[in-house]
């Protein structure tokens, strides 16, 4: 059998028009630079601009609805336009993405307007505000505290590791509203404007670079109308981000530089006159690094399905974010087997194989194991959806499961 995608003439033509336009707009040294530690602020400023520029196309957000600033267009065009995306080593859009369907399934209309239209067409950018010192894998532990003044609310705590580029427009995440209330009952779910008064960021310099801050919040007053679901309901609501993060969208083209660059190096290396491929314990290192990268691929590809025929998943999210965290790690480990030391200089270094992509994945692969829950978690998440722990939990509503149009 055949399992190769096949387009249309029709969608093969928007191909090209996508290709041929970012060939026409997108200039070289504005592509994404190797390691994200050398996006400039020129880089920053010309993609702000320019994700303006592919949101009015439609390209940026393709399936999200038209009237909220998406494209309208179907999986396919997604999937296609993804694939051109890569080719051109365009810069993804800033904002977090797992708030839109959060506000798509939970926003009020008047909210959808003021907030999910700005950002869906790249006016605004949106950081995922959940960690606390106190509060990582028990989310619900939390201790940052709203409290009720008038028609707003009144933020005092602190938020950490949260990703994104300083510049943000908005913060958005559970906050504690009511203390005597049970766990999963006492937070609201809020955006939080920035810059906002008392409100700080402080970068952390993590292995990967400034792309993670401190939040700290004193006394910050955000209008009542921030809120996004009911007074309490900040656990559920928080549970349709955590769903999307936690790969409950899959991915239209999940494509691993990593991979398609260790199979070049193992095909076009010599090593004292003979090619690395001949070596067998480095053709079964390759090998096995080749068949767990493509097996992500196979369950990406499978909970983007998923998603876009509206099917209800159980635990195929976190299956597929605990599969990417191990084998990247494990492909990292596999790749100084094979590469040795070149696999750890850096992009400044001549001798750096692919322009030190190699490196930039030795970190990112580590780092990359803790955003959106960490690898027992994720195995916790699936333990409770396939009925072998304590509790038992159903997936969160996604737009995809809530019947909410564009997806
Ligand atoms: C690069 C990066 C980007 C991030 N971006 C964001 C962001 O944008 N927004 C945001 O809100 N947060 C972000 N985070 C924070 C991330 O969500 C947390 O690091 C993560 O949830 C784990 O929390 P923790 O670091 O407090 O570790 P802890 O919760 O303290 O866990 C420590 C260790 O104990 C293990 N553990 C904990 N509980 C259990 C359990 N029940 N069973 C088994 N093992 C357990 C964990 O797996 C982990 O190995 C980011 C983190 C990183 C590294």
């Amino acid at each position: 059998m055949d399992f190769a995608y096949t387009y249309t003439k029709e969608q093969e033509e928007f191909r090209q028009e996508v290709r041929t336009w970012l060939e026409e707009n997108i200039p070289e040294n504005m592509k994404a630079p190797v390691d994200r530690l050398d996006l400039s602020e020129e880089h920053y400023t010309f993609w702000r601009a320019m994700h303006q520029v592919l949101a009015e196309k439609g390209w940026l957000y393709p399936t999200y609805p038209k009237e909220y600033g998406g494209g309208g267009l179907s999986g396919e065009h997604e999937t296609i336009i993804t694939e051109e995306f890569e080719r051109a080593k365009v810069v993804g859009d800033f904002t977090q993405s797992f708030i839109y369907p959060t506000l798509l399934v939970w926003a009020t209309e008047e909210q959808k307007q003021m907030f999910l239209k700005p950002i869906l067409k790249a006016e605004k950018v949106a950081f995922q505000s959940f960690t606390e010192p106190n509060a990582g894998s028990d989310l619900a532990s939390l201790q940052s505290r709203a409290v009720r003044d008038g028609d707003d609310w009144i933020i005092t705590g602190q938020k950490t590791f949260i990703s994104g580029h300083g510049d943000v427009d908005y913060l958005f995440g559970p906050i504690v509203t009511d203390p005597d209330a049970p766990r999963h009952r006492n937070l609201g779910y809020f955006m939080i404007p920035c810059p906002s008064e008392g409100l700080e960021l402080q970068r952390l310099n993590l292995l990967t670079g400034h792309d993670q801050s401190f939040i700290f919040m004193d006394n910050v007053r955000v209008p009542g109308d921030h809120l996004i679901g009911g007074e309490t309901e900040g656990w559920q609501v928080a549970q349709t981000t955590l769903e999307i993060e936690h790969g409950g969208r899959g991915a239209a083209f999940p494509r691993d530089e990593a991979m398609d660059n260790l199979l070049d190096y193992v095909k076009n290396t010599k090593r004292n006159g003979e090619k690395l491929g001949d070596d067998p314990l480095i053709q079964q290192d390759a090998m096995a690094a080749y068949i767990d990268s493509h097996i992500h691929t196979l369950l990406s590809w499978r909970n983007y399905w998923m998603y876009q025929a509206r099917e209800e998943m159980t635990y195929e999210g976190s299956q597929q974010a605990m599969y990417r965290k191990v084998y990247r790690m494990t492909n990292a480990d596999r790749a100084r087997n094979i590469m040795g030391m070149y696999s750890m200089l850096g992009v400044d270094e001549p001798r750096a194989p692919f322009e030190g992509q190699p490196e930039v994945y030795q970190r990112s692969s580590l780092t990359g194991a803790h955003p959106g829950g960490t690898i027992e978690i994720q195995k916790v998440i699936i333990a409770r959806r396939i009925g072998i722990s304590r509790t038992r939990e159903r997936a969160a509503a996604t737009p995809s499961t809530a019947g909410v149009s564009g997806v």
